[in-house]
């Protein structure tokens, strides 16, 4: 069974959940591996301070966890937050910490918390200065796996206008998308935000213009801050994936790639 490679526990500031609430899911499901992806995110605005995770503190609860669950091999993840302003700690903390799967994300462009809706009230407009900000992230950093959620902010954009159509942002979407295929990268579908877009047709639109631009890596991943979202909605959204034509889904161990066959 593929294992949920984007959780979040409480070395996330944003999560309260323990490593153990995940490994015994897990561990039930027969799944065998276990990886976090921790939050670093430097200055983001609607905070007082940066978001780092104590890798090393991390690294020492799993090491104790590991002898309770012997089927499981643990890996090592982070999600990284892009900011230009912080390429030198961005590049340092990768130096720093060995990792299996580097995550890249965009968040913020250090004044607008795309997590808000007050980001996105002017919707066309913050949208495209949105997914420009995106295509600036995989266009400027290039050590990393995965590419987090590329729709985060649309997300938060049809909370403000449940009409919003993606289709109007093409143009942007065929230039991350064709980024990601020529630097070999891997477009993640992340759960949470799907289901909260909870719209197939959109997954479906997505899937269709990735495939046929010749993008084929993806993964699928919850996103989870607490246990209830673990695997979130995997069955329903590994269907879709199946019928837009993937055959596999990627997955990393020492930051090399390995492939789940659909
Ligand atoms: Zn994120
Ligand atoms: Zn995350």
């Amino acid at each position: 069974m593929l294992h949920d490679q984007h959780m979040h526990s409480h070395y996330s500031t944003d999560s309260k959940e323990d490593l153990k609430a995940y490994l015994d899911i897990a561990s039930k499901l027969g799944i065998n591996y276990f990886i976090t992806c921790e939050h670093v995110d430097y200055d983001p605005p609607s905070f007082d301070k940066s978001w780092i995770a104590d890798f090393d503190a991390l690294r020492v609860e799993c090491k104790s966890l590991m002898p309770l669950y012997p089927n499981i091999t643990f890996l090592y993840g982070i999600e990284l937050g892009y900011r230009p302003d912080h390429l030198d700690d961005m590049n340092n903390m990768l130096a720093n910490h060995k990792f299996d799967l580097v995550q890249l994300s965009v968040h913020d462009d250090a004044v607008h918390d795309y997590y808000l809706k007050e980001s996105f009230l002017d919707t066309y407009n913050d949208l495209c200065k949105y997914f420009d900000k995106v295509l600036e992230a995989i266009s400027n950093f290039s050590n990393y796996d995965v590419l987090s959620h590329f729709d985060y902010g649309f997300k938060t954009a049809r909370m403000v206008n449940k009409n919003e159509n993606i289709k109007l942002y093409e143009d942007k979407l065929i230039k991350i998308f064709n980024k990601l295929i020529e630097t070999n990268k891997t477009l993640e579908i992340n759960s949470k935000v799907q289901s909260t877009i909870n719209d197939d047709q959109y997954l479906r639109y997505i899937l269709n213009l990735y495939y046929k631009l010749g993008g084929r890596k993806l993964t699928l991943s919850s996103d989870a801050h607490k246990v209830e979202n673990y695997r979130l909605n995997f069955d329903k959204y590994m269907t879709i994936i199946k019928e837009a034509g993937f055959k596999y889904l990627c997955y990393y161990i020492d930051r090399c790639e390995y492939h789940f066959d659909l």
